[in-house]
């Protein structure tokens, strides 16, 4: 009983009788309050009769009790039990919210506390847009400590009572102090070493053998994650109670958090995808056609006839070949797409033909070449922004001195 600490009391409180009462005086307790509270005598107390069964059903089960004394009513719902978490009466009764909630336990002396609870186990799953796209289901193989099925979580051979932890005095914590200066020292908590927190130990040669009296075994699991159609990056899929077992703790979560490789081709943002597609001058001037290979393998044919002018840096929309929408699979999103066009290299054509291209396209704005003194012809060369020597030399510098008083890296900001 030396983790008492984290049951309740109140199934103690309905027989009327005290923490340790034998079989006997639990039977006969029983035995009396039934007949009080017997729905044929007393069919007001009905609820009252059914709770009076329910705490004699695990009083009368020496197992049952054992587990109930260690656990208390909010552990044996959670069905962090096996056998328990299925049992009807007592979803019954707690679905009927009979105990009206544990926030009120423990009135009677030994104080009920919340159930302390487990770390979370956070794994990362990275996963292609394809899968976020079409759906997956990833296996995933994670050891965790599961309560020893031989000892039950005692840690000992033959349930053999732990003993209180002489190092710390069975409190599980150690206390040392450290000197802060003359006459000042100041207090460290830290876990103890010898019981490694628990407060208590078992003899070496009680101790459990399939568990060394660790109360817990690594075990290997399986875990199925169903990546849905439209789930997103950093996503989480939560395993609920998948996490480390301990005696005495609700174990926490498995929480596996979705992570999206990039694509080549692809960028999503919420449901919808973007694309850059860079086509021709021609192309831009005289319609083309192109095929996006989808998430599903599918390949959109785009066409865009003669005449329909792009621009560069038009941004075109594709309806409804977006992502997949998250618990709506057959709404989807749209695929943008992003014109890049590229023109011509430098005398793609003789002199002579680019007039009967002129010709083809709209008029130049006429022009008037201003006339006199003040006019001064020069010309336009290439500007390549990473030789330094084209750029002026003097502005250059002026920038670098002042930048690297700023920032000490002048170079970058030279070429913004
Ligand atoms: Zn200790
Ligand atoms: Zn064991």
């Amino acid at each position: 009983m030396a983790t008492r600490k984290m049951a309740d009391n109140k199934l103690y409180e309905i027989l009327g009788v005290s923490r340790n009462a034998s079989d006997n005086e639990i039977k006969k307790q029983y035995r009396k309050l039934a007949k009080e509270f017997h729905p044929d005598k007393n069919p007001e107390a009905g609820d009252k009769f059914k709770e009076i069964s329910y705490a004699y059903e695990i009083l009368s089960d020496p197992k049952k009790r054992q587990t109930y004394d260690r656990v208390g009513l909010k552990g044996m719902q959670e069905g962090v039990h096996d056998g328990f978490g299925g049992d009807d009466l007592l979803s019954h009764l707690f679905g009927g919210g009979l105990f009206g909630g544990f926030g009120g336990f423990g009135g009677g002396g030994s104080g009920a506390r919340r159930r302390q609870r487990g770390e979370d186990t956070i794994h990362p799953l990275k996963i292609s847009l394809e899968d976020l796209y079409n759906g997956k289901t990833a296996k995933l193989q994670l050891s965790k400590n599961v309560i020893c099925t031989s000892c039950n979580g005692q840690g000992s051979k033959n349930g053999q009572a732990a003993e209180k932890c002489h190092s710390c005095n069975g409190c599980g914590i150690k206390v040392n102090y450290r000197p802060l200066g003359p006459g000042m020292v100041q207090q460290v908590q830290s876990s103890c070493s010898e019981c490694r927190g628990s407060g208590e130990v078992i003899k070496e040669k009680d101790r459990c053998v399939t568990c060394k009296g660790k109360k817990v075994c690594n075990e290997t699991k399986i875990l199925e994650v169903h990546v849905d159609k439209g789930m997103r990056d950093n996503q989480k899929i939560v395993f609920r109670g998948e996490g480390d077992q301990q005696p005495d703790v609700e174990p926490g979560d498995v929480v596996i958090i979705l992570q999206q490789k990039p694509h080549e081709l692809f960028e999503r943002s919420d449901s919808n995808l973007h694309i850059k597609h860079t086509i021709t001058l021609t192309e831009a001037l005289c319609g083309f056609s192109f095929v996006v290979h989808h998430l599903d393998k599918r390949d959109l044919l785009i066409k865009q006839p003669p005449g329909s002018v792009i621009k560069p840096n038009d941004i075109k929309k594709v309806s409804g070949e977006g992502m997949p929408i998250y618990k709506n699979p057959f709404e989807k999103g749209d695929l943008y797409i992003a014109f890049q066009i590229k023109f011509p290299e430098r005398h793609f054509a003789p002199e002579s033909t680019l007039l009967s291209l002129e010709k083809l396209l709209p008029a130049r704005p006429t022009f008037v070449a201003p006339e006199g003194e003040h006019v001064e012809e020069v010309d336009l060369v290439d500007y390549d922004p990473n030789d330094r020597s084209s750029s002026s030399a003097h502005r250059g510098e002026a920038y670098a001195s002042d930048d690297e008083d700023r920032h000490g890296s002048g170079m970058q900001c030279v070429h913004q």
